[in-house]
């Protein structure tokens, strides 16, 4: 059976006291829980990793939110796959469209970085989602099989049990815009379509896909229901602990 999943982006937010006051109001909220549906990662910035990773421990998951698409080296300001596991996060976001966007990063990079966080022992959180104008010109699907196939389908089906694949809309992102529930359940249904085609049927149904976009407490639960959504990829949300405890527990 796949994993549900909630993992906050806190994107380039948060001090680095401040960071580690949301992660530990995070992880008193969660340890109150008794019942937790999920495995909840959190997504900080890498200056945060360590601190993080003492505040919670093996309680929660804890993400980079990139890593470099080299290994090591003569690469002034990246940090590599390797140096992110090293601080005990097991998880790194790859793909997002802000990192796609603002620092072109190609289908091509992208496969090289999943190549890179697979061999350090990460797991990768990979983003895909379409614009809004390419959903209007209804090439969305085309765009969301050429991500994936394009950074993901050399893989290994060993290796792919460590990618869970995030659809994020770029239209809803930080926009307070929700795909609905019609939306978004179209295509996690494609996207596990896509996976049968290539990796077949358990695998496929083994593959956490998250739904990543204004996702907040008033609208998690009635994601989180739908047969193909196994939980979400939270940006603003994830900031404040209460708003991203009410997500955790939508399940
Ligand atoms: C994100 O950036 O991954 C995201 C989903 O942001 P938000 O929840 O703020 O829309």
């Amino acid at each position: 059976m796949r994993k549900n999943i909630v993992a906050g982006n806190w994107k380039m937010n948060t001090t680095l006291p401040e960071g580690q006051q949301l992660a530990k109001d995070v992880c008193q909220a969660v340890a109150e829980q008794d019942n937790l549906k999920c495995d909840v990662v959190l997504g900080v910035p890498f200056t945060h990793l360590c601190a993080v990773k003492a505040i919670i421990g093996d309680k929660l998951h804890l993400a980079a939110q990139n890593c470099a698409d080299h290994d090591h080296g003569a690469y002034t300001g990246e940090v590599s796959a390797p140096m992110v596991a090293s601080t005990g996060a097991d998880y790194v976001i790859l793909g997002h469209s802000e990192r796609r966007g603002y620092y072109n990063e190609t289908i091509e990079t992208l496969r090289t970085k999943v190549d890179l966080a697979l061999a350090a022992g990460l797991n990768v959180i990979f983003c895909c989602g379409e614009s809004l104008e390419q959903r209007r010109a209804g090439t969305h699907f085309d765009i969301i099989r050429d991500e994936i196939v394009g950074s993901l389908f050399h893989l290994t089906p060993e290796q792919f049990t460590h990618i869970v694949i995030a659809y994020e809309p770029i239209w809803a992102i930080g926009t307070g815009e929700t795909a609905t529930a019609e939306q978004a359940q179209e295509i996690h249904a494609f996207i596990r379509q896509l996976l049968t085609s290539q990796y077949g049927n358990t695998l496929a149904d083994d593959t956490t896909i998250l739904y990543g976009g204004s996702c907040k407490p008033s609208n998690a639960a009635e994601l989180f229901a739908l047969p193909d959504i196994d939980g979400g990829l939270i940006g603003g949300a994830s900031l404040k602990a209460a708003d991203f405890l009410g997500i955790i527990t939508a399940f």
